[in-house]
């Protein structure tokens, strides 16, 4: 309860600084002892001098409080702090026996105030405004003793400069305490954070090269005379998935720096979510079965309620990536994938959740796995292969998504990752097919189809060739924009156009937007190595139909391309 009230109030050192909060706290202290002060002052009927000691400060601080909390601007409550400090000080050390009383020691409170909390140059203009006003102070006493009382006896003089001494120590204590606290805790983390950084970047540079050497490796044994056809399919599958490995570290770092960016957006549609459950086990079973692993799904509603306006590629992203993790800690045993609709205060909403028999997790690292780099530390021991980045992008996917995230697990039995998202629906809306439709299924596309490949890299342009010869008659390949400009304007029969968008001279946007002038219906589908947020946008205002990223998967090509051409059943 006081930690909360606190954090109302005060907003978190971490957050606002140290030397910010310090003047929240002061003014709201200040305010409160001003405003109860006055309440006590008036109950007990005291002076109007008493009162007044009490309202002046709560009159003053207040506002400042209220102004510093709100429009979270502090230098100018720190200046009205010092000025007012030092104006009260003056005026104590004329009623307070000047320089045989105690308020010397409250100038030095304020002064280490003002080398603690302010920065260059303010730090030093107030030292200075300090050092004159205690100048000022000892000339008046000097050249106008009279002006100063004296204590009546010695006694009551040392009582005096005793308690003074006192709050001037735990004052000090305190500040200094509070100071070194702060510095200290923000030196560890500076240091951890860089220690991270570089564990990270051993990590990435290994994961990196490891695909790399597999990819490198057995393409150079390829190249060897004599190599049964069997040994040829075996190399050829580990160059696959060193690939695969590859690509997946980069679409992490990407992602990741999209969400640190802030650059990643949500493209809310509507989804099947018993599809994307059906087309990840589909997915993932062939795998699971060869490593003797049962995979089990669960779709506690129907069909047609579970259609649930979401970002399906997030989604679907999440629960391919708390799989795959279920899949690569899990020898033996099962594992589990489904979802229940549960209502949390008023809210509804749908948690799923990732059941494994695996290894199982440490109580003290549960937390830390979702920390994007914690898991990157190489000197763990538990860390199988993988950049460590994939829970912490999804922990940041569900947060856009509204929901959250938690795990549950005990090491050596499994692990259960569970995670929510608000169960939104709109029964009467169909669902809208993305870039790559999880579950779509591949249909026999009609071989009459003419398709024009505009590429300039020839490794793609020899596989994509490759893949649409499978279903079309005709395919015609250029090697630049202004080309697939004349092709198309030559062949109006053309049906749709695989359009690279990076390429020299007219690149895909502008050659898009020159074949829109006198093609309005041909099929455009813009395919780029860049992967980024934008993209998408960019080629859709070209003119393109559609986008897809490169390396293309031969599925999702189908598919889109199935998405826009007529085809026969
Ligand atoms: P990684 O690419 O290293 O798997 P993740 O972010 O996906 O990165 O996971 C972070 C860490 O969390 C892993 O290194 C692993 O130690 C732990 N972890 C994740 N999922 C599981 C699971 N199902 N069972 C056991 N440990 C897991």
């Amino acid at each position: 309860m006081l930690k909360r009230i606190s954090q109302y109030l005060f907003r978190k050192p971490e957050v606002i600084g140290l030397d910010n909060y310090l003047v929240l706290v002061f003014c709201f202290f200040i305010s409160i002892l001003g405003i109860l002060g006055t309440l006590i002052n008036i109950v007990l009927n005291l002076g109007l001098f008493t009162i007044l000691s009490t309202i002046i400060p709560g009159v003053i601080f207040t506002p400042i409080y209220f102004y510093s909390r709100t429009k979270q601007k502090y230098l100018v409550s720190k200046y009205v702090i010092i000025i007012l400090s030092l104006i009260l000080l003056d005026i104590q050390w004329f009623i307070n026996y000047g320089s045989t009383g105690p308020i010397l020691y409250l100038f030095v409170v304020v002064e280490s105030f003002i080398i603690i909390f302010f920065s260059n140059p303010e730090k030093y203009i107030f030292t200075i405004v300090v050092f004159i006003n205690v100048t000022v102070l000892f000339f008046i006493e000097y050249h106008y003793p009279g002006t100063i009382g004296h204590y009546s006896n010695n006694s009551v003089r040392l009582l005096d400069l005793y308690w003074g001494l006192l709050i001037y120590l735990s004052i000090s204590i305190l500040l200094l305490h509070i100071a070194l606290k702060f510095y200290i805790s923000q030196q560890e983390k500076a240091q951890l954070a860089d220690k991270l950084k570089s564990s990270f970047l051993a990590n990435m540079s290994h994961e990196i090269r490891t695909p790399m050497n597999g990819i490198l490796g057995f393409s150079e044994l390829l190249k060897e005379p004599n190599l049964t056809g069997e040994q040829q399919q075996s190399y050829i599958s580990i160059i696959e998935k060193s690939g695969e490995r590859m690509l997946n570290i980069i679409n992490n770092i990407i992602d990741i720096s999209k969400i640190e960016s802030g650059l990643m957006n949500l493209d809310i549609k509507l989804s099947n979510i018993n599809e994307q459950i059906d087309y990840i086990h589909s997915f993932f079973k062939p795998e699971v079965e060869k490593k003797g692993v049962e995979l089990y799904i669960k779709k506690s509603l129907p069909s047609r309620e579970a259609i649930v306006k979401t970002d399906p590629e997030k989604l679907f992203a999440i629960l391919m990536n708390l799989v795959k993790n279920a899949i690569k800690y899990t020898d033996k045993g099962s594992i589990e994938l489904g979802y229940n609709k549960k209502t949390e205060r008023e809210n509804v909403e749908l948690e799923f959740y990732v059941k494994d028999t695996g290894i199982g997790i440490p109580k003290e690292r549960q937390e830390a796995i979702f920390e994007r780099f914690i898991q990157a530390d190489i000197t763990d021991k538990s860390a199988y292969q993988g950049a460590g980045l994939g829970l912490s992008i999804s922990k940041a996917y569900i947060e856009m998504l509204a929901g959250k995230v938690r795990v549950e697990s005990i090491p050596g039995k499994g692990s259960v990752f569970y995670f929510t998202i608000p169960y939104k629906t709109e029964t009467n809306e169909k669902t809208i097919a993305g870039n790559v439709a999880p579950g779509v299924e591949i249909k026999d596309i009609n071989k009459e189809l003419k398709i024009l490949i505009v590429e300039d890299d020839q490794p793609s342009e020899i596989l994509i060739t490759r893949e649409v010869k499978l279903f079309c008659k005709d395919v015609l390949v250029v090697r630049n924009g202004a080309d697939a400009i004349e092709t198309c304007r030559n062949y109006p029969d053309i049906d749709l156009i695989l359009m690279d968008i990076k390429m020299p001279g007219i690149n895909g946007y502008e050659a898009t937007r020159q074949i829109r002038i006198f093609n309005k219906n041909v099929v455009i589908i813009a395919q780029t190595a860049f992967a980024l947020s934008g993209d998408r946008d960019k080629s859709l205002e070209a003119g393109c139909n559609d986008y897809i990223s490169k390396p293309i998967n031969r599925i999702a090509l189908r598919s889109l391309i199935q998405k826009y051409v007529k085809f026969k059943v």
